[in-house]
């Protein structure tokens, strides 16, 4: 019996994670869930789940949770309060794994706590490692952690890599990823409208239903720039090693490349509750209550270059890792605050790739050999954009 403690678990992969746990209880326990300000649905995950613990990230919605709880059937949760609880049921005695769900930067700290605390690291919060990249690779093999990606693509990836291979090593005969991109909405959007596209029309991805900032993100292809990143880390490769391809029917989730001329690819429905199963039951397999894939239905499936014009997301993450050092900091922060920006209709969706290319230029790739260098580049680089953003509108 393992436990787990869900950072986010309010969020997209929160709930496909719960739903996953659900159907295992002789093999998962709830131990700590976390949230940021839905109290509400937390509530409802804790009589439904009854963790030990319950974390309230925004301290002025703790208290009323904190009296529900009090009056309810469940009174006996313990229930903790503000961003420094988070890395504290990450890191308890009895939880195995976490699985790392909170959306941005935010998610850093706790995520690199369990990381330190040699726990099994599920790991959707692409963010925390693309700004924190070998800080956080070196956390993980200094404890012994297991880091299992969580993200499709890159769960694809590792189900694709040699068998005993694990994050963070090089495969020697893999040559190159093709990391597969549904292209998101706007694939075909003539030019000249995106500047006029709405947060709405933004967050209604074709394929797949997700958090708001990660679907803005997917249609800006940053999302992409970001998982690029991820990928280079995860499992040790060049950025020239990995090519984008855009491929609208999300069947397959990417493809390994073999030095012999092998290509494998992982495929099924888009469903995150087979990556969630697939690295929650690792080594082993269990079900995820993914409808089996009906080979015949997807019919045919196509494979297209990325237009670096129509994204320029992509091209600037491709500098980011290429310039290294807090470069992708830096650009992993502008861009959170160029979509929050968008999110609250402040500036147009062609102003947040305009928004990180001149943040990214006011920094020099210094290098980001401590947290606390990634730490002050993330914070920096979060007023220059501000600051671009109030260029922007002047
Ligand atoms: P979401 O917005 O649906 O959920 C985010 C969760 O994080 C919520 O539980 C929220 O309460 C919590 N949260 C937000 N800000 C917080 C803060 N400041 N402090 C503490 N908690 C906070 O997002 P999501 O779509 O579930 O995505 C979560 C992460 O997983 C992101 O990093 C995303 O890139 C990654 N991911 C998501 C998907 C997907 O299909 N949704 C796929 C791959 C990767
Ligand atoms: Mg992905």
């Amino acid at each position: 019996m393992k436990g787990i403690c869900i950072l986010g678990a309010t969020g997209s992969i929160g709930v496909s994670t719960l739903d996953v746990v659900a159907r295992h209880p002789d093999q998962y326990r709830v131990v700590a869930l976390t949230a940021n300000g839905n109290i509400d649905v937390l509530y409802q995950q804790c009589v439904a789940h009854r963790p030990e613990y319950a974390v309230v990230a925004t301290e002025s919605k703790a208290e009323e949770f904190k009296q529900r709880i009090a009056a309810s059937p469940v009174a006996d949760i313990k229930v903790l309060a503000g961003a420094e609880a988070l890395a504290e049921v990450a890191t308890l005695e009895n939880v195995d794994a976490v699985m790392a769900a909170i959306v941005g930067a935010a998610g850093l700290l706790p995520t690199l706590a369990a990381a330190k605390a040699g726990k099994t690291v599920l790991l959707a919060n692409k963010e925390a490692l693309v700004m924190s990249g070998q800080i956080f690779m070196q956390a993980v093999s200094a404890s012994g952690a297991v880091l299992l990606p969580i993200d499709s693509e890159h769960n694809a990836i590792f189900q694709c890599m040699p068998a005993g291979y694990t994050p963070g090593h090089t495969a020697k005969q893999a040559r190159r990823i093709l990391l597969t991109a549904s292209g998101g909405p706007f694939r075909k959007t003539p030019l000249e409208l995106l500047p006029d596209m709405t947060p709405d029309q933004a967050v209604a991805h074709p394929k797949w239903d997700m958090g708001r900032k990660i679907s803005v993100d997917s249609a800006t292809m940053m999302n992409k720039g970001l998982e690029l990143i991820e990928a280079c880390l995860l499992f040790n490769m060049d950025p020239d090693q990995i090519q984008v391809v855009i491929h609208p029917q999300s069947i397959i989730h990417s493809m390994v490349d073999y030095v012999d001329g092998s290509v494998l690819a992982q495929m099924g429905n888009p469903d995150m509750r087979t990556p969630i199963a697939h690295a929650m039951a690792w080594p082993e397999r269990f079900d995820s209550g993914v409808a089996p894939l009906d080979i015949f239905e997807v019919g045919h499936m196509d494979f297209e270059k990325p237009d670096l014009q129509r994204f320029p997301c992509l091209r600037l993450a491709y500098e980011a890792i290429k310039a290294g050092g807090i470069m992708p900091t830096v650009l992993n922060a502008a861009n959170e605050i160029a979509v929050e920006a968008f999110l609250n209709e402040e500036v147009k969706f062609t102003d947040i790739a305009i928004i990180i290319e001149r943040s990214m230029a006011q920094f020099k790739s210094d290098n980001a050999d401590s947290l606390e260098l990634v730490l002050q580049a993330d914070s920096q680089a979060r007023q220059v954009a501000q600051s671009v953003i109030e260029g922007l509108a002047a």
